[in-house]
């Protein structure tokens, strides 16, 4: 199995920093602003839908 891109310490440092971060699934770039609870976002970087906000991702995770 892959190693995540996004590790979990990152996202809560965003949470944290309530600075609007998002990451994305696929290439692990940050991207922002986007909304903390944002889903399926267009990457800047790959292009993928698949950059959710650091809350969303925090939800995600902690499951
Ligand atoms: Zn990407």
């Amino acid at each position: 199995m892959a190693k995540p891109k996004v590790t979990i310490d990152q996202v809560m440092a965003a949470v944290e920093a309530d600075d609007c971060l998002g990451f994305c699934l696929e290439c692990g770039e940050e991207a922002s602003p986007v909304e903390p609870d944002a889903r399926r976002y267009p990457c800047e970087s790959c292009g993928k839908p698949r950059v959710y906000g650091a809350q969303e991702l925090l939800l995600m995770m902690a499951l």
